[in-house]
Formats: structure tokens, C-alpha cells, sequence
């Protein structure tokens, strides 16, 4: 009740300032003429439809009573051509208005053709990944009535115990924002009105990522300058992009609710960037500004998050409910109530909703399609990591005579990751690696065995493994982490291979034989001491609907693994967080000096840094050269930049892929900084003996860094930077740039 917070200049945070004028404003102006006080605040509401249940089912009553009130201005979780008519059907002619409603769903990585997880798409660093799983979502999704995607998630974190690091693409902003940019891109297309788009949403805003000890909704707190440097900068690539909606978090940012902070909100958000928008809660996410402790009731919850700058309630009620008596109270603005319709209503004219409410009921797209199961494929591949190849165990070659697959995930379809559309999983289920393998090696005999399950602990199985791998010429262990294990509430404290799977390992490397390690997982794995003497080991993440082929495909040496680890892999939990942009402390990390920033009982470094991934073929890549090596920060704030150009060379015999990889560090800074951030980088593919020279960019944006000013304070400062280019975090190959 006491001290509710105000932005200074306004009652609250309604208007875009310096907005243009948009397409839609007249259109909408007119609308909301006609709106009574509880029409407007039925389009601030969002309520949930049942999955699997038609017209009338059970849960969607109510949700159809709304619709006919005009108490509804979306809904979530409804597809299928007839469905969605139906009920679009009643908010149209039956509701006074009849403004069309706005259906949202969680199409993640793919609606019915399931692309790999995000944070394997990341591993990709190739950008057009996340435009082809957008788009062939968009497309499956539109045609079945869906016409808002609560994606891309763009939650930097430094936590692999966050089972949410599963649907972000890991650690780096840089690369964060290259690839949110990137999916809406693929959704949005040039317009929304295109019956093979979707609108996306930039979520969660903000600093979900920086959850305390990696427990999901658990409390951040963050400075501005780490808020500016780390966690913003992918929604304002999101925003650059023209994303229509932004989501907001479930976590406190500086004890103050994501829901309820109208610094992160309003001020950032709404003001400083101008998002003219939509911005929606999370599930019951103004509701829980009570058990947060901010509000006492619906009523005050109702009035922190419209203050702040919410303007969709997604499944709560509070708004619907107590909005009419805050407006008569004066607790807020009836100006900021037309904000908040405003920006949904501004949403339906431009997805053509008004023109035309109903999709088209024989155009519902039934299946993937074959193009779209190859891009998935295509996107899978791409996405595996080579973290060792020792003794050249991969590429298998197919004229081999016998393989054993083992482990629980070689014959499993467990192999979608999190978020999956749930009859996505059922009617179109992953190809297993048993399966993709028989398929490439037909003249050979394979023969299967579990050994242990994904989680229990019993080893009764791997003797019959161990035989298997015994009388076969290459063994692949497929193991890792159901998928149930990451994503949303699906923090780890231990983020080892869970149950005996460690067990199966080290039995099979005792036989001596050859083996290769396939890891599917949703975040970091701590790979324990079975690393030592296992002679390849694949990260493959959770691959998608085509899984089993991607992974035969860079087994067989079909695809040269060409991913990069987007985060990087502890060695031990109790390490956490470790992360390539960290900063420096005034005692580096000396493995001779006691008194220098270290564990006793661990080496320094992740066991695999940020960047890292191995190829079949090798690559030199030159020093770096610079353009110039001296540039004025006037220069360099008026737009000019500096060109970094580095060639590499496939030295080996066999074609593959190369991520050249640019990091900046400045070494005497206002505030310390990272001592490498992301800058820039390119996959490329190359014929063995062949060169590329791949150039680079720096201008202001990439040289510069936000301060900690109350309201935070770009800087570009005169100095020494130092530049490493190379193929993953820990490169030293270097040259210096002097800003005068
Ligand atoms: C998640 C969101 C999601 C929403 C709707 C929430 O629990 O945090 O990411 O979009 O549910 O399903």
C-alpha cells in the first residue's frame, strides 16, 4: 500500500514518446471511442484453452462466456483450424464489438516438425538455423489458427543448473542476440498479415537467466551495468527486429518483480527504446506479485503491474476484475488502460485479424513435410559439438561390419528436448539412433542393448552391453538426459549423466574397444573421469524430430561437425558459475600463487571453454589483421569502423566447417570488464587445401560498454583493446587496437 513507485513525468507509463504515428493509429483510435471502461480492460485478458479439447470441452466454457462478453482479448494454448474458429467465431458475432480474438501458443522449436532445442541451435553459430525453424514453425503453426509464438526465449545465463538454459542459446549476449534476432526474424517474415506468419515474443524480460543458484523463479540481483551489458542487449536485437510482444519474467530484478518494475518496463523498455508493442505477463505472473511480497492483494497486484508496464494478464484475472474500481480511484490512469488496448489492438489490425478472423479449415498443414524434416535434419547436424576425437574413433566409415549401440537414449524417441508441442510428440516422434543407424550401415549387423536406464540405478544391464560392445567392431553410447530433466521447473544441483549412466561408460571402455560417446542433454553436462578414457565423445544435444539421422549423419562422417559449445562446460557443479566473459580480479588465477582467485582442489577453467568444437579435418588460421590500428573515439562515434580480417585454410584432407570467432577485451576500463566478449563470428565451409579470409567489423557498439550510472551510461573510452581471433574462447591468437 505504502510508496508505490512513479515514473517521474507521467502518473504512470502510458505512450510511446517520440512515437510516429502509426498505420493502425486511426483504426484504433476510433475503436476504442466505442469501448466501454469494461470492454477495454476484457482486451487486457488472456485465459487459457485445454489442450485436446473441442467446443465445449471441459475448462473451455468459461473461456467461451468471456469471449461472448467481451471480457477476452486472447487466449492461450488453442490450435486446430476448427477450434480456434469456433471460439473466434463467438467473440466475432456474438460479442458487442466483435473484435476478433488473438491465440497464443509456446512454439518453441517447432510445431509439428520439432528443430533441435534453442541451445543447440546456438551451438549451430549459424544464425539462418533459428530463420528455418522459425519459418517452418510459423507456417505449420498459422495453419492451424495459432497467430502469436511465445518465443524466442533470450535468457543469457551463466547457470547449467537453470533447466531453462535448454531454451536459450547459453552464455554470450552477442550470440544470444544474433540468433533472437534471427528467429523473429523467421517468424514475423515482413508481415505479420502473411498467412505463413506468426508474431513473436521476446521473453522473458529480464534477467530470468541470473536466477540465484540456478533454481527457476529464484531471486536476481543485478547491477545496472551487468543489467545493460549482459541481459539486455538481446531484446533490443529483438526489438531491432521489429518483434510485436515482450514477455515479462518471473524473477525480482533489484527485489522489485519483473511484473512490477517499471525501470525494466516503462522506462527501458518503453521509453528509452520506444517499443510502441505489447507487453504480456507470464502464466499468473501478476498474480504472484502477492506471494512475491509487493502486493497485498489482487487489487494492488493489479495496479503495480499496469503501472509498471504490463499490458496483457496472462490466466490471472486481476486487472478484468479490480481495473474498474482503480480507474474510479484514480490509481490509475484511464489513459494508460487505452495504452494497454492500444498496443493489443494495434497487434490484431496488424495480423489482419479484423479482415479476417477465421484461418482457412483445409489448409491446416497435417504433417512435416519433407522439406521441412530435411531443414530440421540439416539444423540438427549442424548443431552437434565434437568435443574429443583422439584417436580418430569418427568418422565411422560404412563399409564397417558390426556396431553395438548401447545406452537408454540409443533406441529411444526421448530425443525432442523440452517444450514440445504435446501431440507433436506422440504423432511425430523422434527417428531413434537405432534406427538412423541400421538405415546407414545396411550391410552391416548392429545389434542394440540398454545397459542402464536414464535414471535408476541399476547396473544389471551392462554386461550384456559390454558383450555386445565386445563382439562388434565400434560401439556408440548413446546416453544423457531425459528431456523432462530440463526446461521449465527442471533444475539440477548435480548436472552429471544422471542414474548408473557413468557406470555403462567406464565398463565399455574397459572392454578396449572402440567407442564413441553420443551425449543428448539440455544444458552443460559436468563430464566426469569416463572423459579420460573414452576416445570420442559427441554433444548432441536434444536433436529434434530427425535426431537419430543428424547423429548418424556427423557419426558417418556424412556432415562434418562444425558446432561450437554456446556455453561452457564445468568440471564440477561446485564450479558454477563459470563462464568465457567473466572478469578479472586484482589476482588472476596463478597456479603457483595460493593467494590467486582459484579452487584448491580444481584446475583453472571450465573443462570445456565457451566456442570449443572439434571437426574431422583441421583448419590454420592466420593472425589477425586490422584495417588500421589506431581510431579516433570521435571517429568511431560518428559511424566509423574498424575491419578485422583473418584467412583460414582447411589444411586437412576432407571438406568442413570452421567458426571463426572474434573476441574484444579492453584492458583499463571505468569499470572492469569481461576478459573476452563475443564480437563477431562466421561458420564457414571449406574443401580441403582451400582459404577464406573472413572480415570483421568493430564499430562503437562493439568497442563500448554501459556503466553503472543510475540510469546506466554508454561509454566508448580512448585506450588499448586487445583482439583474439581464433576458434574458440580460450584463442590467443591476438593483435591490439588503440582508440585515441
Ligand atoms: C513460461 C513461459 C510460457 C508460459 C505459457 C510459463 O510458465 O514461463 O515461458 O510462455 O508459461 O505457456
Amino acid at each position: 500500500a505504502r510508496g508505490l513507485p512513479r515514473t517521474a513525468g507521467s502518473t504512470d507509463g502510458a505512450g510511446v514518446p517520440g512515437r510516429p504515428p502509426g498505420p493502425y493509429d486511426g483504426t484504433v483510435r476510433a475503436l476504442l471511442a466505442r469501448m466501454t471502461l469494461e470492454e477495454k480492460l476484457g482486451q487486457l485478458q488472456q485465459l487459457p484453452w485445454e489442450y485436446n479439447t473441442g467446443p465445449g470441452g471441459p475448462g473451455t466454457k468459461e473461456v467461451e462466456q468471456a469471449a461472448r462478453q467481451g471480457r477476452l482479448g486472447s487466449v492461450l494454448n488453442i490450435f486446430g483450424a476448427r477450434a480456434s474458429n469456433a471460439l473466434q467465431k463467438i467473440a466475432v458475432e456474438e460479442s458487442r464489438l466483435g473484435i476478433p480474438l488473438l491465440f497464443g501458443l509456446d512454439v518453441i522449436h517447432g510445431f509439428w516438425t520439432t528443430f533441435p532445442i534453442p541451445l543447440a541451435q546456438a551451438a549451430s553459430f549459424d544464425p539462418q538455423v533459428a530463420v528455418r525453424d522459425a519459418e517452418v514453425s510459423a507456417k505449420e503453426a498459422r495453419s492451424h489458427g495459432v497467430h502469436w509464438t511465445f518465443a524466442p526465449m533470450m535468457d543469457v545465463t551463466h547457470e547449467p543448473r537453470w533447466g531453462r538454459i535448454a531454451e536459450g542459446n547459453g552464455e554470450d549476449p552477442y550470440l544470444t542476440a544474433a540468433f533472437a534476432a534471427a528467429k523473429v526474424r523467421g517468424y514475423q517474415g515482413s508481415g505479420l498479415s502473411a498467412t505463413d506468419r506468426i508474431a513473436a515474443c521476446a521473453k522473458h524480460f529480464v534477467a530470468y537467466g541470473g536466477a540465484e543458484g540456478g533454481r527457476d523463479y529464484n531471486t536476481v540481483d543485478v547491477s545496472e551495468a551487468r543489467l545493460r551489458n549482459l541481459y539486455l542487449p538481446p531484446f533490443k536485437a529483438a526489438l531491432d527486429a521489429g518483434v510485436a510482444t515482450v514477455m515479462a519474467s518471473f524473477n525480482t530484478v533489484g527485489g522489485v518483480p519483473a511484473h512490477a518494475n517499471t525501470h525494466t518496463l516503462t522506462d527501458i523498455l518503453k521509453r528509452e527504446w520506444s517499443f510502441d508493442g505489447m507487453v504480456v505477463s507470464d502464466w499468473n505472473g501478476v498474480e504472484e506479485l502477492i506471494p512475491h511480497g509487493v502486493a497485498e492483494d489482487g487489487a494492488q497486484a493489479a495496479r503495480r503491474a499496469l503501472h509498471a508496464g504490463v499490458d496483457m494478464e496472462m490466466t490471472s484475472t486481476t486487472m478484468v476484475t479490480y481495473g474498474k474500481r482503480l480507474v474510479r480511484e484514480g490509481k490509475i490512469s484511464e489513459q494508460r488502460v487505452d495504452d494497454a488496448v492500444s498496443r493489443i489492438l494495434r497487434l490484431k489490425f496488424a495480423l489482419g485479424l479484423f479482415a479476417h478472423p477465421y484461418v482457412d479449415e483445409g489448409g491446416e498443414i497435417g504433417a512435416p513435410t519433407p522439406d521441412a524434416r530435411a531443414a530440421a535434419r540439416t539444423a540438427a547436424a549442424r548443431s552437434m559439438v565434437l568435443l574429443k576425437n583422439d584417436k580418430g574413433v569418427l568418422p565411422v566409415g560404412r563399409s564397417v561390419g558390426s556396431i553395438a549401440v548401447v545406452g537408454p537414449f540409443g533406441d529411444s524417441g526421448d530425443l525432442l528436448g523440452t517444450w514440445v508441442m504435446p501431440p507433436a510428440a506422440q504423432k511425430f516422434p523422434a527417428v531413434t539412433v537405432l534406427d538412423a543407424v541400421r538405415k546407414a550401415v545396411p550391410g552391416g549387423a548392429v545389434r542394440y542393448e540398454r545397459g542402464v536406464a536414464a535414471q535408476g540405478d541399476d547396473t544389471g544391464g551392462i554386461p550384456a552391453a559390454v558383450a555386445a560392445a565386445r563382439s562388434a567392431e565400434v560401439t556408440f553410447v548413446v546416453v544423457g538426459e531425459p528431456a523432462a530433466l530440463s526446461g521449465e521447473a527442471a533444475a539440477r544441483s548435480d548436472i552429471g549423466l544422471p542414474g548408473a549412466q557413468e557406470k555403462l561408460i567406464e565398463a565399455i571402455a574397459r572392454t578396449g574397444k572402440p567407442f564413441a560417446v553420443v551425449l543428448v542433454n539440455g544444458r552443460p553436462l559436468t563430464i566426469g573421469g569416463w572423459l579420460g578414457s573414452a576416445p570420442a565423445v559427441l554433444e548432441a544435444w536434444h536433436p529434434g524430430i530427425e535426431a537419430g539421422n543428424a547423429i548418424a549423419d556427423v557419426l558417418f562422417g556424412r556432415v562434418d561437425p562444425g558446432g561450437k559449445l554456446p556455453v561452457s562446460f564445468p568440471r564440477t557443479a561446485g564450479q558454477i558459475p563459470i563462464h568465457y566473459n567473466h572478469e578479472n580480479t586484482g589476482r588472476p588465477y596463478d597456479p603457483d600463487d595460493k593467494f590467486t582467485s582459484k579452487y584448491l582442489d580444481l584446475p583453472d577453467g571450465p573443462q570445456f571453454p565457451f566456442g570449443h568444437g572439434l571437426s574431422y579435418t583441421t583448419f590454420h588460421m592466420g593472425a589477425p589483421s586490422l584495417s588500421t590500428d589506431r581510431i579516433a573515439v570521435s571517429a568511431l562515434r560518428e559511424g566509423d569502423t574498424v575491419e578485422v580480417s583473418v584467412t583460414v585454410v582447411n589444411t586437412g584432407s576432407r571438406q568442413g566447417d570452421e567458426v571463426v570467432q572474434l573476441y574484444v577485451h579492453d584492458r583499463a576500463a571505468a569499470i572492469a570488464q569481461p576478459v573476452r566478449r563475443l564480437r563477431g563470428f562466421r561458420r564457414v565451409t571449406l574443401a580441403p587445401g582451400s582459404s577464406r579470409t573472413v572480415r570483421f567489423r568493430l564499430g562503437a557498439e562493439d568497442l563500448g560498454f554501459w556503466t553503472h550510472a543510475p540510469q546506466g551510461e554508454f561509454l566508448l573510452e580512448p585506450g588499448a583493446i586487445d583482439l583474439y581471433v581464433g576458434n574458440n574462447s580460450a584463442t590467443e591468437g591476438t593483435c591490439t587496437l588503440s582508440l585515441t
